[in-house]
C-alpha cells in the first residue's frame, strides 16, 4: 500500500477573529511546491468566511466539532451539514479537550463520525492517553481502545484520518520521543488494519501535541506518521508554513 499523502491540519481552537484570516491567506500564498494536503479548522463562526477567503487555494477548511444529530433543539451546537453548508470539507472529532471537557465517550465520538460521513465531511478522529495512563504503562491499550470505539464500521470506503494526540503533549511544549510516537502509531496502524483491512493500511495517522517548526521534520518523518494536527503553531502563517514545509 503506498503511503497516504500527508495532511497538515491547523486547529485554531477558540482563537482567531476575522482578522486572523489574513494568516490563513498567507499560508495559502506560501504553498507553491508543497505536496502535502493542508487544512485549517477555525472556530465555527469563521468557517464560512475562511472557506470564502481560501476558495481556489490549496487550503481546505474544517470544523472543530459537530453534533451527532442532523438538526433539532440543541442550543449552541452545530450540525455536520451546517459545516458543509458553510464550506467545510473536514471536521475534527473526539479532540481530548472535548472528551475531557464535555464528557465525550468513544460512543459519542463514533456517532459524530457517522453524522460527519452522512454530511460528506472527512473526519479527523483524535485519540490519545493522559500522563497518568502513560505512566501506568497503559498508553497503547488506551489509544487502541479509543481507535476501536471511536471509528464506526461506516468508515469503510470513506476518507478519514486518525490523529494521535497525547493529552500531556497538547499545549505544553512537551512531546513524546520519536520511538514513543512510532510505537503508538504502529499500534494504531495494526488496529486500523484489523478494523478496515487494506483500507486501514492506507489511512494517514497524524501526530498532534506541541508540533512546531523546530521539531516538525523529525516528527513528520517518523515511521507511520502521516501528517500533523497543529494547535498553537497553526495561528501564525510563518510557523504553520514552517511545519508544512517539513512534511
Ligand atoms: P498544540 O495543540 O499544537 O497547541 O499542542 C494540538 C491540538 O490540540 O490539536
Amino acid at each position: 500500500m503506498s503511503k497516504p499523502t500527508p495532511l497538515i491540519a491547523g486547529n485554531w481552537k477558540m482563537n482567531g477573529l476575522a482578522v486572523a484570516l489574513s494568516e490563513a491567506k498567507a499560508v495559502a500564498a506560501g504553498l507553491e511546491g508543497v505536496s502535502a494536503r493542508v487544512a485549517i479548522c477555525p472556530p465555527a463562526t469563521l468557517v464560512a468566511r475562511a472557506a470564502e477567503a481560501l476558495a481556489g487555494t490549496k487550503v481546505a477548511v474544517g470544523g472543530q466539532d459537530c453534533r451527532a444529530e442532523a438538526s433539532g433543539a440543541f442550543t449552541g451546537d452545530v450540525a455536520a451539514e451546517m459545516l458543509v453548508d458553510a464550506g467545510a470539507a473536514l471536521v475534527i472529532l473526539g479532540h481530548s479537550e472535548r472528551r475531557a471537557g464535555y464528557g465525550e465517550t468513544d460512543a459519542v465520538v463514533a456517532a459524530k463520525v457517522g453524522a460527519a460521513l452522512r454530511a460528506g465531511l472527512e473526519p479527523i478522529v483524535c485519540v490519545g492517553e493522559t500522563l497518568e495512563e502513560r505512566k501506568a504503562g497503559k498508553a497503547l491499550e488506551i489509544v487502541t481502545g479509543q481507535v476501536r470505539g471511536s471509528l464506526p464500521a461506516e468508515l469503510a470506503g470513506k476518507a478519514f484520518t486518525v490523529a494521535y494526540e497525547p493529552v500531556w503533549a497538547i499545549g505544553t511544549g512537551l512531546t513524546p520521543t520519536t520511538p514513543e510516537i512510532e510505537e503508538v502509531h504502529r499500534a494504531i496502524r495494526a488496529t486500523l488494519v484489523e478494523q478496515f483491512g487494506d483500507q486501514g493500511a492506507g489511512v494517514a495517522i497524524l501526530y498532534g501535541g506541541s508540533v512546531k517548526p523546530s521539531n516538525a521534520a523529525e516528527i513528520l518523518h517518523a515511521d507511520e506518521v502521516g501528517g500533523a494536527l497543529v494547535g498553537g503553531a497553526s495561528l501564525k502563517a510563518e510557523d504553520f508554513l514552517g511545519i508544512i514545509k517539513a512534511a
